[in-house]
């Protein structure tokens, strides 16, 4: 038994929000699979539990990027965002200077369909062809 309680909701929010940045932390020819292992754990344990908790982090916690990705989400109680995209909303722009990790979005973009929106983090980074969530291939960028 680990002295440790496991943050079930941290970790379900990590495993939620790290889809949109797969791409990023694990390479496109890796990202797909990664989500779909997630998916499948998603399913399994629902609704959250400890057990569903420790295979996530054991997922997440399997590659550097999505590692680092959990002990972000982790560390922002009890919004859960990844560092990225915590300049996106109601947050004064500057951020948390002791927070190296902190990157304000350059631009935001929403898909036309459905919700899902995009943060662009960097100005290099290709905006995404297809929607993550409902694959329609239309993004704006919103003002
Ligand atoms: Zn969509």
């Amino acid at each position: 038994m680990s002295t440790e309680a496991i943050d079930v909701t941290g970790v379900y929010a990590a495993a939620r929000n790290v889809k949109p940045h797969l791409r990023r932390l694990v390479g496109a020819r890796e990202a797909d699979a990664v989500a779909a292992s997630l998916d499948d754990v998603l399913r399994e344990f629902d609704p959250p539990n400890e057990a569903g908790a420790a295979r996530i982090t054991d997922l997440l916690n399997s590659r550097r990027g999505t590692a680092r990705h959990l002990a972000e989400v982790l560390s922002d109680p009890p919004r859960y965002r990844p560092a990225r995209d915590r300049g996106q909303k109601n947050e004064p722009r500057g951020g948390p200077i002791d927070d190296p990790g902190w990157i304000p979005a350059v631009s935001t973009w929403k898909c036309t369909f459905c919700s899902w929106t995009w943060p662009r983090a960097d100005a290099a980074d290709p905006v995404p062809a297809v929607c993550e969530q409902c694959n329609n291939p239309g993004l704006i960028r919103l003002p």
